[in-house]
């Protein structure tokens, strides 16, 4: 068995994208003192330029610090750290402790919809030699159907795709999309979140509560 670490960061660890008008010596100093924490090497994380795209990519000691317009990657090789950035979105950690593999995926609504967790974990089953039984998945806090309010169009498209058990009045549930989609793949141990990047914003970035927020991540390694 491999030992696999996973996380998801708090407000007090700080923003952790480059993208959302920080100065980026204080991104470079959270995503430091992330290391410390962690005991993990700071050169060896590995974060994405997030598209809400359904690309995923594989990872290895030589791929760059910041892997481009994907919201997935995985790998098989110790050491390296996946960082996943959300503020609203879901942050997903899969790991097979078995086989040695992690992927870390954003999944937003568009990532949901493009149904991104299922083929991060059909890649592991195709390309890495995991089991479907063997993977565990763990989702961060996202926003929740308490405040995740969408137009009347998304209402019926969602009932629609994934059933009436989604909706709630003029809300859906990103983490019930996700676990459902998972569990129909296959997937028995899923650890979902109940809390509320929005309601219960004290601990978590969110979005639509501020747009200028900073985002929290869901961070994963493989150790030797
Ligand atoms: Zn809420």
């Amino acid at each position: 068995m491999y030992t696999i670490k996973s996380y998801f960061t708090k407000k007090a660890d700080g923003n952790l994208a480059f993208h959302v008008n920080d100065n980026i010596n204080n991104v470079k100093n959270n995503r430091k003192n992330l290391a410390l924490k962690y005991k993990f090497e700071s050169n060896n994380l590995r974060s994405m330029n997030q598209t809400h795209s359904s690309n995923i990519k594989v990872i290895y000691h030589n791929s760059d610090l910041i892997v481009d317009d994907c919201d997935a990657i995985i790998t098989n090789k110790t050491d390296i750290c996946l960082l996943v950035m959300v503020a609203d979105c879901i942050a997903i950690l899969i790991k097979d402790e078995k086989k040695g593999v992690i992927a870390a995926v954003h999944s937003g609504r568009a990532g949901t919809f493009f149904n991104i967790s299922s083929k991060v974990v059909n890649k592991m089953i195709k390309e890495f030699g995991c089991d479907m039984k063997d993977i565990k998945v763990e989702f961060s806090p996202s926003i929740q159907k308490c405040c995740y309010e969408v137009n009347n169009e998304m209402i019926e498209f969602v009932r629609n795709t994934y059933g009436e058990e989604i909706i709630f009045n003029n809300n859906i549930s990103l983490q019930d999309i996700n676990k459902k989609l998972l569990e129909d793949l296959g997937i028995l141990n899923i650890k979902i979140s109940n809390v509320c990047t929005k309601c219960s914003n004290k601990d978590y970035f969110s979005y639509r509560k501020d747009k200028n927020c900073g985002r929290f991540a869901g961070i994963i390694f493989l150790k030797e």
